[in-house]
C-alpha cells in the first residue's frame, strides 16, 4: 500500500470473511504501513438476499470472539464492532477517525462484490487510498481462462488449467506488530448482536462438534493430515468413517486460507506414492471449491436461477408437506434421515449423505432444489453461497456439470455400499440401533419377529417409506421426459 499519508492517519483493516491473522494479505498489508490500525468487523444488515442463516450466525459469534481475543492478545488491539449498512458505515468511520486508507480481503459473491465496487469508487472519490488483496482463492475467477478466453462451465479442464497455473504463493505468517489506534469510540458488544440462540438453545450439538476459530482450524487441519489423509481417496464416501478434513466452515469464515492448506498438506504428502495421490485427491476437492466460486462469479444468479434454462419447465411438485418430513429426517429412508438428523444436530453432514439427501429431496420427492438449498443455507455451519448453490444445482441436474437428472440414486443401495454395517445410520437413528445390518437401510422389509426383537415399532418409532423407490424414480424419469418433449416440441416451433 503506497504511504503517502501522514504516520499517524490511521488504516481501516475490514475484515470479513478472513477471520484469522495467519495469511491474511490486508492484515499483512496494514501493518506494514506502520500506521495505527483499526480493526473493524461489520455486520452487514443491507444485502437483501442470503443474509447468514441460523448456523452461521451461531459460528460467527464464536469466531468473532475468538478472532477479538487473539488481535488483543498478540497486538493489545482492540475489534471494533459496527453493526448497519456497509455503504454507510465504511465512509462514517473514515470521516470519524480520519482514515486515509481502507484495506480488505475480496469476497465473490455477488452482493459483496456489487457493495465492494461501490464502496471503492466512493472512498477512492475522496481521495481515500483503497487496497483489496485475495485471502480466500488459489485462483482467482478471471484469472482461469478457457483457451478462447472465456469461463470454464466443467469442472476437469478447470481443474487441469488450474494446475498449468503458476503454483499458489506461499502462506505469510501473521505480522510481528500492529498498532491500534488510540481515538477510537467504543463499538458495539457482540453480545448484544444475540447471534447465539436463545429460545429454544438448539445449538448444544455445535457446541460439542466445532471449535469456530483460528486455532480451532488449525487443529483441525494438523489433525486430518496427521489421522486421515493417508486413507482419503478411499475412504472419503464413507460417512461412518471421520476421513474427511471437516474444513469447510473453517473455510467459508475464512478462519484457514486455501493455501495454507495447499502448503501443509503438499509437505506432508511429498511428490510421489501413495501419500501423494490422497493428497492430490484432497486439493482437487479444494478444487471443486474454486469451481464453485468460478461458477458463481461468472453467472452471478447461480443460486435463484437454473443454469440450464432447460429446466425452468421443470414440473416440481410444490408440497409442504413432504418438504418438512425431509427437512426433519423423517422419510423412512435411513441414510437420508441419518443425514438430516446429523446436519439438525451439528450444523454439518458428510458430503456422500448430502448427496443422496439431495438428491432423494429432487427426485424421489421432486421438490425445487431451491427449498434444499434454503434449508441448508439456514442449518450448515459451512453454507456457502457459491458451493451450496454449485452443489444444488449439481445434483439436481439443472448446473454446470451437473450429474445427468436420469442417474437417480438408490437410498438403500447407496446406505448399504457407504455405511455397509449401518454404524452411521444407528448414530444418528438410535431408534433403528438394535436393528440388524441387514435391515438396517430398510427396515420395513424386516419381518415382525426382527422388528419385535429390535424393539421398533414401524410408523410409532420410525415412519414407513415415504414413497416407494421404484414409483418415485418412475415418476422422475417421467417428469424428465416431459421436460425433454417440451424442449423438442420448443425447439421443432422455433
Ligand atoms: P473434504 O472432503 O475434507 O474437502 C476439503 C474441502 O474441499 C471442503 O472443506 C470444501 O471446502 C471443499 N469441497 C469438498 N467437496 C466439495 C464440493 N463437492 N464442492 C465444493 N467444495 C468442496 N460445501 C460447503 O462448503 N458449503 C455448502 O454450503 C455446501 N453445500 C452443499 C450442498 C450439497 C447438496 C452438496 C451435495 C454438497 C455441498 N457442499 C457444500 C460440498 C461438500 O459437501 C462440503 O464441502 C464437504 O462435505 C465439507 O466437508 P469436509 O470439509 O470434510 O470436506
Amino acid at each position: 500500500m503506497a504511504d503517502s499519508a501522514s504516520s499517524s492517519s490511521p488504516v481501516i483493516l475490514w475484515f470479513r470473511q478472513d477471520l484469522r491473522l495467519n495469511d491474511n494479505p490486508a492484515l499483512a498489508a496494514a501493518a506494514a504501513t506502520g500506521r495505527p490500525v483499526i480493526a473493524l468487523y461489520l455486520l452487514d444488515t443491507a444485502p437483501p438476499a442470503w443474509q447468514m442463516g441460523g448456523a452461521s450466525l451461531w459460528w460467527l459469534h464464536h469466531s468473532l470472539s475468538a478472532l477479538s481475543a487473539e488481535l488483543k492478545r498478540l497486538y493489545g488491539v482492540s475489534l471494533l464492532l459496527r453493526r448497519g449498512d456497509a455503504r454507510e458505515i465504511l465512509p462514517a468511520l473514515v470521516r470519524e477517525t480520519g482514515a486515509s486508507a481502507v484495506v480488505w480481503n475480496r469476497c465473490y459473491e455477488p452482493a459483496a462484490v456489487a457493495r465492494d465496487t461501490a464502496l471503492k469508487t466512493m472512498l477512492t472519490a475522496d481521495g481515500i487510498a483503497v487496497e483489496t488483496c485475495n485471502a480466500a482463492l488459489l485462483f482467482e475467477p478471471w484469472q482461469v481462462k478457457t483457451q478462447s478466453g472465456g469461463w470454464f462451465k466443467v469442472y476437469s479442464p478447470f481443474w487441469r488449467a488450474c494446475r498449468t497455473l503458476p503454483p499458489p504463493a506461499a502462506p505469510i505468517r501473521a505480522p510481528q506488530k500492529l498498532y491500534g489506534f488510540a481515538g477510537l469510540a467504543p463499538g458495539e458488544r457482540l453480545e448484544d448482536w444475540r447471534l447465539l440462540p436463545h429460545k429454544p438453545d438448539w445449538a448444544g450439538g455445535l457446541r460439542a462438534t466445532w471449535q469456530p476459530g483460528e486455532a480451532g482450524a488449525a487443529k483441525r487441519l494438523h489433525d486430518f493430515i496427521a489421522q486421515a489423509l493417508h486413507g482419503y481417496s478411499d475412504g472419503r464416501d464413507r460417512p461412518d468413517h471421520a476421513l474427511t478434513s471437516r474444513l469447510s466452515p473453517h473455510l467459508h469464515f475464512g478462519e484457514i486460507g486455501p493455501r495454507q492448506i495447499w502448503q501443509a498438506v503438499q509437505m506432508a504428502a511429498g511428490q510421489s506414492g501413495a501419500a501423494a495421490r490422497h493428497a492430490d485427491k484432497f486439493l482437487s476437492e479444494i478444487g471443486w471449491r474454486e469451481f464453485s466460486y468460478h461458477l458463481l462469479f461468472h453467472f452471478p444468479d447461480l443460486p435463484e436461477r437454473n443454469f440450464r434454462t432447460d429446466f425452468d419447465a421443470f414440473p416440481w411438485q410444490d408440497d409442504a408437506t413432504l418438504l418438512r418430513r425431509w427437512q426433519r429426517g423423517q422419510t423412512g429412508y435411513p441414510i437420508v434421515d441419518a443425514g438430516m438428523r446429523e446436519l439438525w444436530l451439528t450444523g454439518w453432514m458428510h458430503n456422500r449423505v448430502r448427496m443422496i439427501a439431495a438428491s432423494f429431496l429432487v427426485k424421489h420427492l421432486r421438490q425445487h432444489w431451491r427449498h434444499g438449498e434454503a434449508w441448508f443455507w439456514d442449518t450448515l455451519v459451512d453454507a456457502d453461497l457459491a458451493n451450496n448453490a454449485a452443489s444444488w444445482q449439481w445434483v439436481a441436474g439443472s448446473g454446470a456439470d451437473a450429474a445427468p437428472y436420469f442417474r437417480i440414486f438408490n437410498p438403500i443401495l447407496q446406505g448399504e455400499k457407504f455405511d455397509p454395517q449401518g454404524a452411521y445410520v444407528r448414530r444418528w437413528l438410535p431408534e433403528l440401533a438394535r436393528l440388524p445390518d441387514k435391515y438396517i437401510h430398510k427396515p420395513w422389509l424386516a419381518p415382525a419377529s426382527v422388528l419385535r426383537e429390535a424393539g421398533l415399532r414401524l410408523e410409532q418409532d420410525y415412519p414407513q417409506p415415504l414413497v416407494d423407490h421404484d414409483t418415485a424414480r418412475k415418476a422422475a424419469l417421467a417428469a424428465f421426459a416431459q421436460l425433454r418433449n417440451d424442449d423438442r416440441q420448443t425447439a421443432g416451433a422455433a
